[in-house]
């Protein structure tokens, strides 16, 4: 288990692109993707060196791969994946960002 400091940016107002998590592969308008960004691990780190992943602002990415939330006025691609199989990717690209913490 790790735990990471995220830094949440201030939403913009008028912000109305669409942009996509690159977590959950969710697409939202406006400020549902936010950049989040941590300080990376070690000598990096105290050196001010950070990692940045687009990803839902509200952080409910397993939620939107479950169908459990639906973006209010985004969307999600319909994919050929199963559920199990999107979980599993979004789970991979989240450990993917943790581990760039570390390199
Ligand atoms: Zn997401």
């Amino acid at each position: 288990m790790v735990g990471i400091a995220l830094r949440y940016p201030t939403v913009r107002r008028g912000f109305q692109h669409r942009s996509m998590c690159s977590v959950c592969l969710t697409t939202h308008r406006g400020g549902g993707v936010s950049l989040m960004t941590a300080r990376k691990a070690g000598a990096a780190g105290r050196e001010g060196n950070s990692v940045g992943v687009y990803m839902c602002a509200d952080l409910a990415c397993s939620l939107y791969v479950r169908g459990k939330k639906v973006p209010e006025s985004g969307s999600r691609f319909e994919e050929s994946l199963t559920t199990e199989e999107q979980i599993a990717r979004a789970g991979g690209n989240l450990n993917a960002f943790v581990d760039r913490l570390y390199v």
